[in-house]
């Protein structure tokens, strides 16, 4: 096998032809002066899909997220975010460092929930002590797991009833519709704002649509416009976005399943322990015995197949890049390495 079976993420697919070929034939304009066509075309269509009248096309997740923050906040704000969020933990503090805005983190349920009672109890009095509480920010899909619909309802009407806004970084937000077969515009309707990426499982090579109501669309363009996110003949790259939301939404089902496939795989291996619970989307989440963390990596990429071993429980992805063939490969190279390094 000699293709590279590369389950780091979701974010290392290669454009497709078809894909390639609506980039080339895209009728581009300068976005700066709202004139190109098909830049316009993929804010309508992204709205529509997730449930908003507006939304603004950015460079990537952090980028979205953190104009979502700029929108939704002003300076000496806080946001409710999970400890474990990506918006709070892994985009730089992008917030406090270039916002004044403070998180305020709060315990990651395994499921991606936020204790409800943890955040009414974190919401400040108006007192002129405190940062001003001003925004909720969930994840969908956590951790490769879909945010219960009922949880989202509960926690959306307690933000609502305390005067917060509510954003979700929905990343992942199309492999948890797809999982609770629901429309996209289901779950990202019950937000004020929602980030949804198109360079993950979708399959784009750039891109994220950050969506909400027409006046908040136009606070975040100016956003856009400061954070250096203003582009020109962005068309090319929303072409791709496009073809992704027609052609690559429905067929994430067909990662789920390969997730599913993958993991029923490993799960036969002894020395390997398999998160059952976790495997909801495209995600596999996998322990592995310590003596693999040095060796198992290099020989699993000698056989052509990529993973990222600085985590324990090893987290793997399937994406529109991985074939039925690629997920066989995969599991019968983990075989070969266990019989050669048997624990005992
Ligand atoms: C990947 C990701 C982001 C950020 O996206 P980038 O395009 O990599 O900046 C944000 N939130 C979640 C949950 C993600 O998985």
């Amino acid at each position: 096998m000699n293709s590279l079976v590369d389950l780091r993420s979701d974010t290392t697919t290669q454009p497709s032809a078809g894909m390639r070929q609506a980039m080339f034939e895209a009728e581009v304009g300068d976005d700066v002066y709202g004139e190109d066509p098909t830049v316009l075309a993929l804010e309508q269509t992204a709205a529509e899909h997730l449930g908003h009248e507006a939304a603004l096309f950015v460079s990537s997740g952090t980028q979205s997220n953190l104009i979502a923050l700029l929108t939704h906040c002003q300076r000496g704000d806080e946001y409710i975010a999970g400890n474990q969020a990506h918006s709070y933990l892994e985009e730089g503090g992008g917030g406090a460092v270039l916002a004044s805005i403070q998180p305020q983190p709060l315990p990651n349920e395994t499921d991606g929930t936020i204790d409800l009672e943890a955040i009414r109890k974190a919401i400040k009095p108006d007192d002129f002590h405190f940062a001003r509480t001003r925004l909720l920010c969930l994840e969908n899909t956590f951790f490769g797991r879909p945010l219960p619909l009922d949880y989202i309802e509960q926690a959306t009407l307690l933000a609502r009833q305390h005067g917060l806004s509510i954003h979700l970084d929905g990343a992942r937000v199309f492999n948890a519709a797809v999982k609770q077969s629901v429309p996209p515009a289901t779950i990202g309707g019950c937000f004020d704002s929602v980030s949804a990426c198109l360079s993950k499982g979708l399959g784009a090579p750039v891109g994220t649509v950050l969506c909400g109501s027409r006046e908040f669309i136009d606070a975040a363009r100016r956003w856009r416009k400061v954070v250096g996110g203003g582009w020109r003949q962005a068309g090319i790259l929303a072409a791709a976005g496009i073809y992704a939301l027609k052609n690559n939404v429905a067929r994430l089902a067909e990662d789920h399943n390969k997730a599913n496939q993958l993991a029923e795989g490993l799960a036969r291996i002894d020395e390997i322990e398999v998160d059952e619970a976790a495997i909801q989307t495209n995600m596999v989440f996998i322990n592995l015995p310590e003596v693999a963390a040095t060796t198992l990596s290099p020989f699993l990429r000698d056989n052509g197949i990529l993973i990222s071993v600085e985590y324990n429980p090893v987290r793997l992805v399937t994406h529109l890049d991985i074939t039925d063939e690629g997920i066989r490969h995969v599991i019968s190279t983990f075989e070969t390495y266990f019989t050669q390094h048997p624990l005992n």
